[in-house]
This record gives structure tokens, sequence and C-alpha cells, in this order.
């Protein structure tokens, strides 16, 4: 008897283990995936363009199908599901390589060779699903026919699956070359993976016209703001890869982080940091680019420009658009010079579009502290006339603190934002010049930059949120 009802066990198990594997391998065959047809594509939360976006994918991401639902596809993408217009996407199958795009006109060939029989035309932009890239030709699948297109006349992207990929970091920080649209790109990355901890605003205009953005992370309505901006010397760039790397570490230990035993979410709801991580987006282009990034309307008027021994070429070019230097253009101890490369300080005080609408934020934000990143020197400059040593003091041990650079005892303004910034608010402000070799800073320098300057943001908003 009772040996009967284990056999009976046993089979019932058995048949239930058989459906099982049976079950999941019918599942694991009809599994779909989709590969992301244009530059980007925002993966949202709901079906809708209004919904809060999770991921930003870019061209040749393939994330795995999850369900239809009108023009939308549901997909899975870093571990998350959401949703992606169709028309975004190309479905692909296991055997596809690269997605091709025609750069014009061109033939699918039942062979490879020009003279082989044309299966079929295919118009200029269309997307392809190639399989094998053997050469000069590549053999592709479309419209359910399988043939061949000579490659040069495709564009290949190679096909990454990002279904489970765990999330990358957003700012790059393998070459030194961190350009201004590198900066607006990973901006705009950032507010959408971290909605609920970072944004960021234009608040005027370059000298050329670019839009210059300040990024907030923490809480936008807290009383206690802190500035923290960089880059107003074009070859100092490193600064804002050093920054935005700042932006990216918070947002990432925003929730479970804690400084010397205060949550951040606790500091950072209390204490707002604004980062202005580019202030000179046009020097930056003349010192990466050259002449040749300069925009036509300015380009004989910057090459009329004198060079120096401080700023002997366009790499180491170091005013804004029309070589106004920015730290020596504020009206707090400017004085009249030459014009040059180096350190022109305008032909009268806030001339520089930049200067004016850096000054605008602080009126407009009334911060307590500012922080200006330089390059280089590996050196504090804490002190001002217009404030006692015995206010700032405490926390200029603080910054010493943390990134163990040594202080500098000159107090001079000569038209620089420190001094136009404490002399107007009477609040402290200090200069941080990061690194130990010429600028532009190589990269080699980057990691000894990061482990002195990353905890200075928390440490500064700590600061405030105790005192
Ligand atoms: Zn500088």
């Amino acid at each position: 008897m009772c040996k009967r009802i284990y056999s009976v066990v046993f089979i019932i198990v058995i048949v239930m283990i058989m459906q099982f594997v049976t079950m999941s391998t019918v599942q694991a065959a009809t599994k779909q995936y989709y590969v992301v047809s244009t530059k980007t594509a925002y993966q949202r939360e709901e079906a809708s363009v209004a919904s809060k976006a999770l991921n930003t994918l870019v061209i040749g991401d393939k994330v795995e199908s999850v369900s239809s639902s009108g023009e939308w596809q549901e997909i899975k993408a870093y571990g998350v599901n959401g949703y992606v217009k169709k028309s975004q996407l190309m479905k692909v199958t296991s055997k596809t390589q690269y997605l091709g795009i025609a750069k014009k006109q061109v033939s699918l060939k039942k062979s490879k060779s020009p003279k082989a029989k044309n299966l079929q035309t295919i118009k200029k932009e269309t997307r392809i699903d190639i399989r094998l890239v053997a050469g000069a030709w590549c053999k592709v699948s479309y419209d359910k026919k399988t043939g061949y297109i000579e490659s040069k006349y495709m564009k290949h992207y190679k096909i990454i699956d990002v279904s489970n990929k765990p999330k990358l970091p957003i700012v790059m920080t393998s070459t030194a070359r961190y350009t201004p649209s590198m900066l607006k790109t990973d901006l705009d990355k950032l507010s959408v993976r971290y909605p609920d901890r970072m944004a960021y605003f234009d608040f005027g205009k370059s000298t050329w016209g670019t839009p210059l953005y300040c990024a907030i992370v923490g809480n936008p309505n807290a009383q206690t703001k802190i500035l923290i901006n960089g880059n107003a010397h074009a070859r100092e760039y490193m600064t804002t890869q050093l920054m935005m790397k700042q932006i990216e570490q918070l947002c990432k230990d925003y929730k479970k982080a804690s400084y010397n035993g205060v949550a951040y979410k606790d500091i950072l709801n209390d204490v707002a940091l604004y980062f202005v991580p580019m202030l000179n987006p046009d020097g930056t282009r003349i010192s990466q680019d050259g002449i040749s990034a300069v925009p036509q309307k300015y380009k004989k008027y910057v090459k009329k420009v004198p060079f120096t021994r401080d700023c002997p070429n366009y790499r180491m070019w170091k005013g804004n658009g029309i070589a106004v230097d920015l730290n020596r253009n504020y009206p707090i101890g400017w004085k009249k010079n030459n014009m040059m490369a180096g350190s022109w300080s305008g032909e009268y005080p806030f001339q520089a579009t930049e200067a004016v609408a850096l000054a605008e934020l602080c009126k407009e934000n009334q911060f307590v502290f500012a922080i200006n990143y330089h390059a280089m020197g590996s050196i504090i400059y804490w002190r001002d006339k217009h404030i006692s040593d015995k206010k700032t003091r405490p926390l200029a041990n603080v910054i010493n603190g943390v990134t163990g650079y040594r202080f500098v005892y000159d107090n001079n303004s000569e038209g620089g934002f420190k001094g136009w910034f404490v002399y107007t608010f009477k609040k402290p402000s200090f200069t941080i010049e990061i690194g130990t070799a010429t600028t532009p800073l190589p990269i080699s320098q980057f990691n000894g930059i990061w482990k002195r300057n990353q905890y200075v943001p928390i440490a500064s908003a700590k600061y405030f949120y105790d005192n």
C-alpha cells in the first residue's frame, strides 16, 4: 500500500518536472529581441511620451521584448521593464550581428558580386539586419530574403544586449577630452536616471550663444544653497569632468550612503548643491579644437588676440570666446590691461556675458558658500580681505582635511570671482586648484584628483548642515 502511494507521488512529480521543463523550453524559444534603430530612444515607465523616462537607450542596444501595446512595445533594458515607441525599434534574431543603415539606395544581391542577380532595391536610410560581415560584402536578411549588400554602402552599429546589463557610469573619465556637447548629453542622462535627486537648467548664454548650465543636487527648495563652479579658464576643463563625476557619485550615494554619521539624503534635504560645471564652453572649444572651432563671426577677432608666455597657443587658451579672462572681469579690484590670450581683464568689468550670468545666479540664490575649481597647483585659496579669517577658517580646515591640499595665504581680488562673491555677499568663497601638471591636464591625473575631491561637495554640505 505504502509502496504504491510512493510510486504514484513519484510519477506525479516526474510529470510535473517534465511539464515545467517543456514550458521553460517553449518560453526560451519564444523570447524575442529588438534593437534600437534611432540615434537615441527613451524607455518610459508607461506607454506615453508624458511618462517618466527610465533609461536612455542608444542605437544598437538590444532589448528583450515583453509585450506589445498599440504603437508602443514593452521591453526589458538594464533589468527593468518599460515602453519604447515601436518606430524606434527593429526586430532581430539571435543571428543578427549588426544593425545596418543604408547610406544610399542599394541593391540586395543574390551573391557577393555586383553582377549577381538583384533580389530587391533598398531605399536610403533603411534599417537592415546584418548577419555577417565578410570583407567588402555583408550577408543580410531583409524582407524575408537573404542576400548580400556591399559593406561600404552601409553604416554598421554593433549590437549589444542590454536587457540585463547593469547600468554603466554616465560620465566618461577614460580620456581628458570632455566637450561642451558631452556635458549636455551627460546632464540629460543624469536627470533621466536620477530624476528625484538631480535637475538642471540653463541660466544664461556664453558669448557665442551656447547655453550655460547649472545642475542642482538635493532639495531644490532647501533654504541653504552652495555653489560649486568650474572651467572659468578654458584649458582647465578637467574641472568640468571632476564636477560631473561628483554629481553622478552624489546621485548614486544619495539614498544609501552617509557622511560622518548623517545620511546623504538628510544633508541634501537641508543643503542643496548648485553645480556650474562649465562656465566657459567657448574657450573650451578653442582649447580643444583650435581656431577651427571658432564661429565665422568671431574668427577674425580671435586670430588677432596675441599669445603670451603663459598662453602660447590655442591649446592653452584661457579666456572666453573673445579672450576675456573670466576670473579677471569682475568689478572688485578690476584693473585694465592689454588684450591677450591669457589673463586679459576685458575692456570693462562685466564685459563677459558668462561673468554676468554667474553673478545673476548668485544674486538669485544667495549661496552661503562658493567653491571655484581651477587647475593647477593642488592648493586652496581661502582668505579674503572682505571677510574675517576667524569666520572662514573652520570651513577651510574641512576642505583641507578632505583634499590634503595646502593653504595659500593670498587675499587679493584682481577682478576675480572669489573676491567679488565675498565682497558682495560677505560669505566665504574658496578657490581650489586641482592637479599637478601643465594644463590641459592629462587623464593620468584624474584618479588622484578624484580621490582628493570626491567628498568636497558632501563635506561642504555637511558643514552647513551642522552650523
Ligand atoms: Zn584657473
